[in-house]
């Protein structure tokens, strides 16, 4: 049975792969030359997943699962949301991997706001859909506090911003293993497993 994951990024369809078992076979957009690509436009992330999960189902013909995920800061009323990946413009060359602008201007906007007002969380929203119709729906959280600095050097974006009290560290320092243990997209994946089970006999 094959799988479409609704990405360019091989990181994320190894990450489903690994955790959701290689009874299937799994593809990417990248196996999919010239298809249209589908906007995140939506203003949730559920929105969004479920978008790109029947928009490329419906392309392609395969069962598809697709995420979204972001950052929400409760002393700046959710954002920035499904803003995320773009919080401080457009997305240009000198982007790293940990996203310094978007954290710079994160840290900006908190600025003199204490601890017990900084808390914040990841969420991953993910679907999964038939060509015809949403099959099933997750979302994966993980609580924790906006730093007052940027601490640790693993990871991706917001990381080394978001620093998880019962480990007393950001995500940033944690090693990969560690971050997919208690990730909002690790949750959501291990939410998404059994449910899948339930539709899917793999081949
Ligand atoms: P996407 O769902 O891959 O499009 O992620 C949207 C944006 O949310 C990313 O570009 C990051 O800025 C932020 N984000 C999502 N997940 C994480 C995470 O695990 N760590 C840090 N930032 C994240």
């Amino acid at each position: 049975m094959k799988i479409l994951v609704a990405t360019t990024n091989p990181g994320k369809i190894a990450e489903l792969s690994a955790m959701l078992g290689d009874g299937f076979q799994w593809l990417g957009l990248a196996d999919f030359n010239g298809i249209a690509e589908i906007k995140e436009d939506g203003e949730t992330f559920a929105e969004n997943a479920r978008k790109k999960a029947m928009g490329y189902a419906k392309a392609t013909g395969l069962w598809t699962i697709a995420d979204d995920s972001g950052l929400v800061v409760d002393a700046l009323n959710g954002k920035p949301g499904v803003k995320s990946a773009r919080f401080s413009g457009a997305k240009d060359e000198d982007r790293t991997l940990l996203d310094h602008k978007n954290m710079t201007k994160v840290l900006a906007l908190l600025r003199g706001v204490p601890t017990e007002k900084r808390t914040a969380r990841f969420v991953c929203c993910l679907c999964l859909a038939s060509p015809e119709k949403i099959l099933i729906e997750t979302e994966g959280t993980l609580e924790g506090i906006i730093a007052e600095k940027e601490i640790g050097e693993n990871g991706f974006g917001y990381d080394p911003i978001f620093f998880v009290p019962r480990l007393n560290k950001t995500v940033a320092q944690l090693s990969r293993e560690e971050k997919n243990a208690i990730s909002h997209r690790g949750n959501a994946i291990r939410k998404l497993k059994p449910a899948i089970k339930g539709y899917i006999v793999p081949s």
